[in-house]
């Protein structure tokens, strides 16, 4: 069990720290504390503050790598599981993902998907005209096609992870929140402790899932993670009629159907490029990914430069980057949003009359390959890095967790993790 200070509220000592209360951490230590292992998880401001809650809600098999599907697929189940045994309603549902094909392009991008993955028998089908327009509840052919999988699944993000943390809880894990993880500290090459704003934890292992901040936080550690942030708008709607219960995206605009009866919208890689030292550090690996969204992506040079992301260095007795921003909350880009809003109602009339009901922005980690890394940096036994999932880790978050928790428990991994191991950066990933 934990040894506990003299309050009682912070531990000493414990098996697994975890860093980060977003998906990854959380059910990281949900899995953890499922085996009966001794785990404190660390997060620096309020449980999915970040990502985990300011995604759009889609857990999707449809349209993912290739290298990425045996996970998406187990993450699947493992979404149910831990849905039935929560203590409140996250919004879960199978309700589907469906991609709107305007021209031929993005037919023909879709059925290379369905035939490079025919091997996963996945249940994705390319809908024709009129099957389209009977899913839509709507006549006219408008769309040449669309890609439709019915297993895929929604669930409202800002209800899910919280409630997974209360599940990891009651399993006997440690939840402590406004409780940033400054160091590790280490001795002849293993983890010996974390230190904390709050004092030291003795430990044997630490998994990092610290989202978008997990580089900088291996900087200060002298090590490299070719890791970015691009920021992405979202907004949910007013009230509207029902016409789709998943998901329906396009290139100009995605949809979710949301629990309180509206609409999270935002555009597909419509994000913006944050410069800060390390795009120029890591720039050549980013290369090909600023090559192909060019078109899409904005790229910003302002004061995030800066900013909390940019290179810092501390010490366990300074003040770090993580107790100076609690949440990271950016400025969405409400032109942007509202050119989407009306692109959504070009694309769909039963949206003629909604209004926008907020909005928000939210940075996401992306790596060069857009795959998470799930591996211990050389030099660093009982360190798991489990973090990059590149806006793709809401779906895949509870398998990235369960496979830090097995690589920190030295168990067999749920799925192959060759594609997720730092190796492939073909860098030192120690200095
Ligand atoms: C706008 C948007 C839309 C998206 N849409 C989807 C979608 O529809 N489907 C999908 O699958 N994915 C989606 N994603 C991606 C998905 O949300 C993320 O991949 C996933 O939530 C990442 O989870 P995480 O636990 O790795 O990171 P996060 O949720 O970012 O959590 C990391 C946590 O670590 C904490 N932390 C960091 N450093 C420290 C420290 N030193 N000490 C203590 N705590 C620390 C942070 O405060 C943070 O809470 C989207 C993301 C965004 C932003």
């Amino acid at each position: 069990m934990h040894t506990r200070s003299a309050d009682q509220s912070f531990p000493l000592k414990t098996s697994v720290v975890v860093i980060g209360g977003g998906i990854v951490g959380v059910t990281a230590a949900l899995f953890l504390a499922e085996r009966g292992v001794p785990v404190v998880l660390c997060e620096k401001g309020q449980i999915a503050g970040e990502q985990s809650s300011r995604n759009w809600g889609w857990i999707r098999k449809a349209s993912r790598d290739e290298r990425e599907l045996p996970l998406m697929i187990e993450s699947a189940r493992l979404w149910s599981r831990i849905v039935s045994e929560l203590d409140s309603d996250i919004g879960y549902g199978v309700r589907g993902t469906t991609y709107l094909c305007e021209t031929d392009a993005d037919i023909a991008r879709h059925q290379d998907w369905l035939d490079k993955t025919k091997h996963f028998q996945l249940d994705s089908t390319l809908l024709s005209p009129s099957e389209t327009d009977a899913l839509l509840g709507r006549t006219g052919k408008r769309f040449k096609g669309a890609l439709h999988t019915p297993s895929d699944a929604t669930a409202e993000p800002r209800l899910a992870v919280p409630a997974m943390a209360r599940r990891a809880a009651e399993l006997g894990a440690t939840i402590l929140d406004n409780c940033a993880v400054r160091l590790i500290e280490r001795e002849a090459g293993n983890v010996r402790s974390v230190v904390t704003e709050r004092g030291e934890i003795a430990c044997e292992s630490v998994i990092l899932a610290g989202g978008v901040w997990s580089r900088t936080f291996l900087e200060n550690l002298d090590l490299d993670l070719p890791q970015l942030a691009v920021k992405s708008s979202v907004m949910r709607t007013s009230v509207a009629p029902e016409f789709i219960s998943g998901t329906v995206g396009s290139e100009r605009a995605s949809l979710r159907r949301r629990q309180d009866g509206g609409y999270t919208v935002a555009r597909s890689g419509a994000a913006e490029f944050q410069l800060i030292p390390a795009a120029f550090h890591h720039f050549a690996a980013f290369l090909p990914i600023i090559r192909e969204r060019w078109r899409i992506m904005k790229i910003r040079a302002g004061s995030e430069f800066f900013g909390p992301l940019g290179r810092a260095r501390w010490k366990a007795d300074e003040t770090s980057p993580f107790e100076r921003v609690r949440v990271m909350d950016p400025e969405p880009d409400k032109k942007l949003l509202a050119r989407v809003l009306s692109d959504a109602k070009v694309l769909h009339p039963q949206l003629a009359d909604v209004t926008v009901a907020e909005t928000w922005g939210g940075l996401i980690d992306v790596m060069p390959d857009e795959l998470p890394v799930i591996d211990s940096p050389p030099g660093w036994q009982g360190l798991v890095l489990a973090t990059g999932l590149s806006g793709h880790g809401f779906g895949i978050g509870p398998g990235v967790g369960l496979m830090a928790a097995q690589r920190v428990l030295g168990e067999n991994m749920l799925v192959d993790a060759s594609n997720f191991a730092l190796a492939r950066f073909n860098r030192k990933a120690a200095a």
